[in-house]
């Protein structure tokens, strides 16, 4: 019953605080390019450079901050994380882009959120999302579908195949085929040395064959740093701008099995895509680099006494992730710690996009849950 009268304060709250929406204010950075390292906590840049003795592109960075990562549940998971990151609201876990609640083992989507590549096509805006996770991981999820559940893996890549993006570039494990891409409008490529076949009118969708994650010489691989510039180079010099999400999904996936090479080999690949995104902006002007984290995920602390870095747990923490930024250093002063949903909005305000943050209430959805409460309440007291 406690839950019950959760879930109702939370519909309650969510119902008070509409209408919603956020106005434009004047834009000065035309591009956006909105990084995230799956499960990258402090240490994990720590550790990395104690590793290999070498400093890393993120630490170069203006201004460095820290993030705080709850979700609606407490300890995040990469499906509310990433909703807070692409939408600037809080949902459970496991929510995709939306705020949905269960009863009695059905999902309830009582909301749905705008994300920023929504926003920023609305502006006329390229839009593309690069991970090294399948399409349907969490995190490239909620910049490109809305589902109660991150497992929806069918309903989140039909929405996907739809959504707008001009370029989604994923590992291969996902459940798109060439042709359902193709049907849709979509040019498909699955190997590194197709992309030069691509040009910037192509919309593309790539399920790389080979490791994305960092390079292993095996000469099967398309890297993410390589992945990074050549995107980049796509979606420059779009009349109106674009906004790309690039994720290392790795570190997070190295964290909880907690291997160390592979985790700080990830972490590095991601630097060195960071390091293409602000040359990039560097020599753009007009480009704003966000770099971040849903999570701390791993529990990673420096042992003294055995003066060595290690992982302390197989799972999440609250620990605050790094944040952070070139090319707008309006966001946070160097050294603060701000909320997870502030970064959208900061993006939305510095681009000028409109309504992050703003969702939409399923009116229908809550008359069905009150419904299927009013059932379940008469079922048990019956
Ligand atoms: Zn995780």
């Amino acid at each position: 019953m406690k839950r019950i009268t959760s879930v109702l304060l939370v519909l309650l709250m969510v119902v008070s605080l509409m209408p919603f929406g956020a106005a434009a204010e004047k834009a000065e950075i035309k591009n956006v390019i909105f990084m995230i390292g799956d499960g990258m906590g402090p240490n994990h840049l720590e550790w990395a450079k104690a590793e290999t003795g070498e400093k890393l592109a993120m630490d170069d960075m203006p201004v460095k901050g820290y993030r705080i990562t709850d979700s609606l549940s407490g300890l995040t998971d990469s499906a509310a994380g990433g909703t807070a990151l692409a939408c600037g609201l809080l949902a459970f876990n496991s929510n995709v882009g939306t705020m949905s609640v269960s009863l009695d083992g059905h999902a309830f989507v009582v909301a749905e959120y705008l994300n920023l590549c929504e926003a920023s096509q609305k502006a006329g805006k390229k839009t593309g999302i690069v991970t090294s996770d399948s399409n349907t991981g969490a995190t490239p999820a909620t910049f490109s579908a809305h589902a109660a559940r991150r497992g929806e893996a069918e309903k989140i890549s039909a929405q996907q195949l739809e959504c707008g993006l001009d370029l989604l570039w994923t590992a291969s494990d996902g459940i798109i085929t060439e042709s359902s891409a193709a049907k849709a409008g979509w040019t498909y490529i699955d190997s590194i040395d197709e992309i030069d076949s691509l040009d910037r009118s192509s919309k593309s969708l790539a399920q790389f064959s080979g490791r994305i994650e960092y390079d292993d010489g095996s000469g099967n691989c398309a890297p993410l740093s390589a992945l990074t510039a050549s995107a980049l180079d796509l979606l420059d010099g779009s009349e109106n701008g674009f906004f790309i999400m690039i994720e290392g999904a790795h570190i997070d996936k190295y964290s909880h099995s907690n291997e160390k090479d592979g985790m700080i080999k990830s972490l590095i690949e991601f630097d060195k895509a960071v390091d293409e995104a602000v040359k990039f902006a560097e020599e753009d002007g007009n480009t704003m680099v966000i770099v971040t984290a849903d999570h701390e995920t791993g529990g990673i602390v420096y042992d003294g006494s055995a003066k060595e870095w290690k992982f302390t747990v197989g799972d999440h923490t609250r620990t605050n992730v790094p944040l952070r930024v070139y090319g707008d250093e309006g966001m946070l002063k160097d050294g603060e710690t701000i909320k997870n949903v502030e970064v959208a909005k900061y993006v939305a305000k510095a681009t000028g996009l409109d309504g992050i943050p703003s969702f939409t209430i399923n009116k229908n959805v809550i008359v069905d849950f009150f419904k299927a409460l009013g059932d379940l309440i008469a079922d048990k007291i019956g």
